[in-house]
């Protein structure tokens, strides 16, 4: 198991004990998702389209560009931060939540690392500004398998040509950039992947099907098509066959946002179920005054807070330059299990009106089931964990 590698020179912080920046910067997203988004989660959730006004009220409030330097137009925060809006974001609506960590914890957080100074100067401003972006790494054949990826990258003078299709990509609706992972040489396998920068008006690049879904319906998630779509050379991220390293450390890094996204919405169901239980009345009392339900908010509130640990653990330790692959992992992983969860128990809390969509509980439990499946599968994270165990 993971172990301390260092003893610290002054005493830790607990985990949940935030800097004044942290928290000033977590009262203001907490306050905005309550005031702003709040009242549009429903109309948002059965049209399945995200307001375009609470986007561009994200780019406003830096949300879009947390870490981005200041130079650049962003806000110069911290990868803990990113965790932070998404918890708080989560809470009320986890299509807000996921918007935010696509755009600031795959996206901006890839370009920032790998990206050449002409690119950073091309795009990190667009992307504080007002360019949402995308990551497209899934096709059809290739989720879990991921470097089994069919899109070709053909070399052709001064740029590539791509073609193939992507599936699954989230933000695509709204996207202005794309970071899409093609193959430019598969008789080196996975070494042939490459990373590209692809501006949605690129010739031979259109975004197709956008997916009718279970939960976080508000969030788009479309197919990109790529015929003989033309990228100049410039907008390479990193090497050429390097892609596979880029994938698979944003990914560890992005996973990390997800078990965010699913503690602020197992957090935002567990708030919901405390408020009914104190004013819901039967037998001549509230509910919370019998010990079953007692019980029941007790255990669920214990698998929050412990889910939590696990997710500031792993940011902290990212932010800190620490190994943090497997922390992130399990993070994801329980996190994502026990939103579910707690989602599952809220409902019951609720009772009867709690599987009607007049409360807010449902949708909750509908948005929790992604959380197990996107950026690596349960059964991939306890891949990630079991290498780290077994070596
Ligand atoms: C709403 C949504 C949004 C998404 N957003 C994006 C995005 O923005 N960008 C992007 O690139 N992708 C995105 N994805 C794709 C997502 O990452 C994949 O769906 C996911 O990685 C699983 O791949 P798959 O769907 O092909 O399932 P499969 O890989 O076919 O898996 C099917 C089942 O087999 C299991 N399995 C597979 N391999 C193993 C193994 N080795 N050991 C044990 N079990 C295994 C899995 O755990 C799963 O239960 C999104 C998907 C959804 C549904």
């Amino acid at each position: 198991m993971p172990v301390s590698a260092t003893v610290p020179e002054s005493p830790a912080a607990p985990l949940t004990v935030l800097t004044e920046e942290e928290r000033l910067f977590q009262a203001t997203v907490r306050r905005f998702a309550r005031e702003q988004i709040a009242p549009h989660v429903r109309e948002m959730d059965e049209a399945a389209v995200f307001s375009k006004d609470i986007l561009r009220q994200f780019f406003e409030l830096g949300l879009m560009g947390i870490e981005i330097p200041e130079e650049y137009g962003g806000q110069g925060g911290s990868f803990f931060q990113c965790i932070l809006a998404v918890e708080e974001l989560s809470a009320v609506d986890p299509s807000a939540g996921v918007i935010v960590d696509v755009q600031n914890t795959i996206a901006n957080n890839a370009i920032l690392k790998w990206a050449n100074a002409d690119q950073k100067k091309r795009y990190l401003p667009r992307l504080a500004r007002d360019t949402v972006a995308s990551y497209a790494l899934s096709e059809a054949g290739s989720g879990s398998d991921a470097f089994a990826l069919a899109t070709r990258a053909v070399e052709d003078g001064d740029r590539f040509l791509l073609t193939g299709r992507k599936l699954w990509i989230s933000n695509a609706a709204e996207a202005g950039l794309f970071l899409l992972f093609a193959n430019a040489n598969p008789s080196a396998g996975y070494r042939g992947i490459t990373a590209f920068l692809i501006e949605r008006e690129f010739p031979g690049f259109q975004v197709g099907k956008k997916e009718d879904k279970l939960g976080i319906r508000a969030s788009s998630t479309c197919e990109l098509i790529l015929d003989n779509c033309a990228v100049p050379k410039t907008n390479v991220l990193g090497e050429v066959g390097k892609g596979y390293k880029i994938a698979i450390e944003t990914l560890n890094e992005g996973r990390i946002a997800i078990g965010s996204q699913m503690i602020g919405l197992a957090r935002g169901a567990l708030d919901h179920a405390v408020g009914y239980a104190k004013q819901r009345k039967q037998f001549g009392k509230t509910i919370g005054e019998f010990q079953g339900v007692q019980f029941e908010l007790a255990k669920m509130a214990t698998e929050v807070e412990a889910a939590r640990l696990l997710v500031y653990n792993a940011a902290r330790l990212r932010d800190a330059g620490h190994p943090f692959v497997t922390e992130a992992a399990m993070a994801k992983y329980f996190s994502s299990e026990i939103a579910e969860k707690v989602a599952s128990k809220a409902i019951e809390v609720f009772g009867g009106v709690g599987v009607t969509r007049e409360y807010p509980v449902e949708k909750l439990y509908r948005d929790a089931k992604i959380g197990r499946i996107y950026e690596g599968t349960s059964n991939i994270q306890l891949v990630t964990i079991a290498k780290q165990l077994l070596g």
